[in-house]
């Protein structure tokens, strides 16, 4: 395996390991146990002395082949492949902290995310800050003696709100807190948040490395030395494992990762161009467009824009309901980063439970929409578009 690979090259082939049979694709091993030649060999595979598999809740075949090639791709010496993203996300940020620890986090997050800092966090004595962590200072000014971990998402769900990677992880530094970073909506490809010195990378595997809708699964990713120190036990004993099944669909949609998100990515471009260019549009919140008010940021940081766009209709929920009602490619869902475009209405869907008030902190009204665009042909999804808004009285 080289690791000069470029990305494209590495999602085709890296960790992967192939039987004595040498089957072309990687194999499922859904199987659960192993045997050893000897007793002494078993002795020795428990003490460490050997490399190879114990139990598949502590690691198997297939779910190795996705930790390595997602290594490969993030730039992490090592990995963890969950269940599902919040597996990952819940794995990641309780196994480093005990009572009495303090959690910094942007109070803009995926809504499950910010369940488990906000709410089940506390209940093990774990506090947490919620802060707009699009301001450094406020990272700096929600700092205590116990602060141990900083959590951010960026770009953020679903507004798209960009946060200085490099500026939290160089404070992080500071007072010896770690970065834990939750990089779906950037995809590996365009965000790579251990160069920019975060300590932690999780991801949700559902959304664009699976990206067709297919499964769940989730993975965390960090040099060897926090694995070890910190997930090691944690993930062993507490089973949040990839079904390796999970793992193997997820090797096939890893392959073709770079191609989807390129054309999503484009469709998006093109799709929030069009929008921005609609009367009946408030605004476009878009990362890859230079009035994102933090287009200087994401210059620093990302490799490209994104495969999501928001927006604001003047005629608030009924316009938003409207519109989606109208689309006849783009079909309504909550889901992310597929193959299919989707589109959501997050005040009634996504951040329902959320008062008004924090819902207003987020910049989400009641015209706001957010589009996760697909691989279709950006020409059929403009058009789509252009006969839902002649629907939206202005
Ligand atoms: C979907 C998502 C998650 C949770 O992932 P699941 O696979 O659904 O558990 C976490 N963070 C973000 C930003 C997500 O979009």
């Amino acid at each position: 395996m080289s690791k000069s690979w470029r990305p494209a090259t590495q999602l085709v082939h890296g960790g992967t390991t192939r039987s004595h049979h040498g089957e072309t694709s990687e194999a499922i091993f859904l199987t659960q146990g192993f045997v050893y030649e000897t007793s002494e060999a078993a002795e020795a595979r428990f003490k460490g002395e050997t490399d190879g598999f114990i139990y598949a809740r502590y690691g198997s075949p297939t779910n190795d082949m996705f930790e390595k090639r997602m290594c490969m791709l993030e730039g992490a010496e090592d990995a963890r492949a969950t269940a599902s993203g919040m597996a990952a996300v819940s794995a990641a940020i309780l196994c480093q902290l005990k009572a009495g620890d303090h959690i910094v986090a942007a109070r803009a997050l995926f809504g499950s995310c910010r369940w488990v800092v906000e709410t089940l966090a506390p209940k093990y004595g774990i506090e947490c800050t919620l802060i707009d962590g699009r301001d450094l200072s406020n990272w700096e000014k929600a700092v205590r003696k116990t602060t141990k971990v900083f959590f951010l998402e960026s770009p953020t769900n679903p507004t798209l709100e960009v946060i200085d990677i490099a500026g939290v992880a160089k404070l992080a530094n500071q007072i010896g807190a770690k970065v834990v970073v939750d990089n779906v909506f950037a995809t590996p490809l365009f965000q790579k948040p251990l160069e920019l010195g975060a300590h932690v990378v999780v991801y949700s595997a559902t959304k664009h490395i699976d990206g067709q809708g297919r499964c769940l699964g989730g993975v965390v990713l960090s040099d060897k030395q926090w694995i070890d120190e910190n997930l090691h036990d944690y993930f062993r004993h507490t089973g949040p494992a990839m079904s390796p099944f999970n793992a193997w669909t997820l090797l096939k949609g890893i392959e073709t990762l770079p191609l989807r998100v390129k054309q999503q990515t484009e469709n998006a471009a093109k799709i929030a161009d069009f929008l921005a260019a609609s009367s009946k549009v408030a605004r476009v919140i878009y990362p890859g467009r230079k009035d994102h008010p933090q287009a200087d940021i994401i210059a620093r940081q990302m490799k490209g824009g994104s495969t999501l766009v928001c927006f604001e209709l003047k005629g608030g929920k009924e316009a938003a309901f409207r519109l989606q009602n109208a689309l006849e490619v783009v079909r309504i869902s909550n889901n992310l980063g597929d193959a299919k475009s989707l589109i959501t209405h997050p005040a009634t869907t996504t951040h329902k439970n959320l008062t008004d008030e924090a819902r207003a902190e987020l910049g989400i009204s009641a015209g706001t929409v957010r589009l996760s665009a697909g691989i279709e042909d950006a020409e059929d999804l403009i058009a789509d578009f252009e006969q839902a808004l002649s629907r939206v009285s202005a």
